[in-house]
């Protein structure tokens, strides 16, 4: 594989249109993904302002792109951290209350009768993230739920608007 390090944004960006790159290459080669999608014309990702719900100094929370359930929702720190055993305790504090509230919007905003909560970042250069996956009436308990299949994400426009409001 090329050494993604000694190529010029322009060329790491043509790499990727073609296909040539994928996630973990670029982490591999201390690459993050998602700053790179922010920094170059969400050339990775696309462009996923409209799914952000919640944005301040410290933390970002989105609806994800590929979700396991409608309502999933990511909460992501800004600043980079390997994993969890990383972070520091205001972090750590500040995105748990925080996921708190969220799970308590998405059950009420999306009619849920459950929010799951994981986290599994790996990896030399990511942000610590949690994920928020809603569990329906219609789906059983129990952690099938962590790897229910991906779904195409479907704007809910109102959803999006009630999310918003509900984690100011
Ligand atoms: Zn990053």
């Amino acid at each position: 594989m090329t050494d993604l390090k000694k190529l010029s944004d322009d060329e790491i960006v043509a790499l990727i249109k073609e296909g040539k790159v994928t996630n973990r290459e670029l982490t591999d080669s201390e690459i993050c993904p998602t700053c790179f999608n922010k920094t170059h014309d969400g050339v990775l990702f696309g462009d996923d302002s409209e799914m952000i719900v919640y944005e301040d100094d410290i933390l970002e929370c989105f609806l994800v792109g590929n979700p396991r359930a409608k309502g999933h929702v990511a909460v992501s720190t800004k600043k980079h951290f390997k994993d969890m055993m990383d972070i520091d305790d205001v972090t750590c504090e500040r995105v748990f209350k925080f996921s708190k509230k969220a799970m308590n919007a998405i059950r009420e905003i999306y009619n849920s009768e459950s929010v799951y909560l994981c986290t599994m970042c790996d990896g030399p250069m990511n942000h610590f993230h949690v994920q928020l996956i809603p569990r329906y009436d219609f789906e059983e308990r129990g952690s099938d739920n962590f790897v229910k299949p991906r779904q195409k994400y479907v704007e809910d426009k109102e959803k999006v608007l009630a999310l918003r409001k509900a984690l100011k």
